[in-house]
């Protein structure tokens, strides 16, 4: 997530709205806190009468933070002692961090995050410290309604929260550790036909809706032609459909259909979300495999739903029964013995 995305900015900034992106990372200096990182930021030099302005990295460098930019570069060196905006290296990725499940190597991940966070927090530090670490896009890919996607950035967010959770080991008296979610997003069932969740089904994904989309963009592009035996095994290579998982008559119905749209009487025809604009084969297959999966999606956008409150350690009595998310913050700052 960049920077100046919603829920950070929540924690240090106030504005009337989520989008004042430039008018938001001004207020980092503000803040006065000592470790920011993320992807980058969505507006660096417009503001929000769409004005060129001064570079939010210049402005921030002035005020006293040091922008470290890209995976190795904060991991490999200390920065003890000093303010940092960790950031992204990749131009393409300055918007948010890639998905886990598109990630190689290479990319900055919420782990490597989290872990930089708690070592230049804790370093040299008898006061303690508040930390918040945000699974992002769990949020965007079930926007999308893809499913292994969301599974591989659940699994993402519970690495950061292992980091945290050896953290506490460690400090068990002096450590709270809260997770929960602002909403839900896409009335996420399990039970699509089925009861019973199939994983095996959704490890066959190997990228996400969005990367499919562009996958499929591409051979449009390279061979507008191309035949449909190569589009199922453009679809079967990424998603397992046909190869590993079977799929109804019904269903690959519709795939030809949309195949014969594209390739055939050359109609473009994508899926609009929140947060994608998706190449409609590549949205009908993930949902294809979502049914194999037996997951149902009931919406593409947030949902009323509870969600969960998870604590451990120093205080995690405070966090029971249902609550008014309003009440966390009070509850952390209780624990913490704060006054407000
Ligand atoms: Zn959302």
């Amino acid at each position: 997530m960049s920077v100046d995305h919603a829920t950070p900015a929540s924690f240090y900034a106030n504005q009337p709205d989520r989008g004042h992106y430039y008018e938001i990372a001004l207020q980092i200096p503000k803040s006065g806190f000592d470790f920011f990182a993320g992807s980058g930021f969505l507006k660096p030099t417009t503001t929000l009468k769409k004005e060129e302005a001064t570079d939010v990295h210049v402005i921030l460098e002035k005020s006293g933070y040091k922008i470290v930019k890209g995976k190795k570069a904060f991991l490999n060196k200390d920065y003890n002692n000093q303010k940092v905006v960790w950031i992204n290296d990749d131009p393409k990725n300055t918007a948010s961090l890639k998905f886990a499940i598109d990630q190689d190597t290479e990319d900055m991940t919420l782990e490597d995050i989290t872990k930089g966070a708690i070592k230049h927090l804790s370093q040299n530090n008898d006061k303690g410290f508040f930390l918040m670490v945000e699974g992002g896009k769990i949020d965007w890919s079930s926007h999308s309604n893809d499913g292994g996607t969301t599974l591989h950035e659940v699994i993402d967010f519970q690495k950061t929260i292992q980091l945290a959770y050896d953290f506490y080991k460690q400090n068990p008296k002096e450590t709270l550790i809260v997770v929960t979610a602002d909403h839900e997003t896409g009335g996420l069932v399990i039970g699509n036909g089925s009861s019973k969740l199939n994983t095996a089904a959704l490890a066959h994904q190997k990228v996400s809706q969005g990367t499919l989309s562009s996958l499929i963009g591409n051979l449009r592009n390279d061979k507008p032609n191309a035949s449909w035996d190569e589009i199922k095994q453009l679809i079967a290579d990424n998603t397992g459909l046909f190869t590993h998982l079977k799929v109804s008559k019904g269903d690959e119905e519709s795939l030809f259909k949309a195949y014969e749209k594209s390739f055939v009487n050359h109609v473009n025809e994508t899926t609009k979300t929140l947060y994608a604009n998706d190449d409609k084969l590549a949205a009908l297959s993930i949902k294809i495999l979502n049914k194999i999966a037996s997951l149902s999606w009931g919406s593409t956008n947030h949902s009323a739903g509870y969600v969960p409150v998870y604590a451990i350690g120093e205080g995690a009595e405070l966090f029971n029964n249902k609550m008014d998310n309003t009440d966390i913050p009070k509850k952390i700052a209780q624990a913490a013995q704060l006054n407000f």
